[in-house]
């Protein structure tokens, strides 16, 4: 079973424009079901993913790699950029 979470995310400097830019996230994040607890310490797990951008002042995407806090009893199945928010 998978739910989706919204995350908003800060890309600064802009590598086209050099601005700070906010972008919305959707998360497609899954509930681990054999999750036991006491498995995989306390420290929250961070998964990296790489996407599209685009810059809204240039009008033109790169690439960026978004870092992403895992919590505990989860696994993100994806991450999709909703848009920019500036
Ligand atoms: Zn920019």
């Amino acid at each position: 079973m998978s739910e989706n979470v919204n995350r908003r995310i800060e890309i600064d400097p802009c590598p086209r424009c050099g601005k700070p830019h906010h972008y919305a996230l959707k998360v497609t994040r899954s509930r681990i079901s054999d999750f036991l607890p006491g498995i995989g310490g306390d420290t929250p797990d961070e998964r990296s993913f790489v996407r599209l951008f685009t810059c809204p002042v240039e009008s033109s995407s790169f690439q960026a790699t978004v870092s992403l806090i895992v919590e505990r009893g989860f696994r993100i199945k994806d991450v999709e950029v909703l848009g920019d928010h500036v």
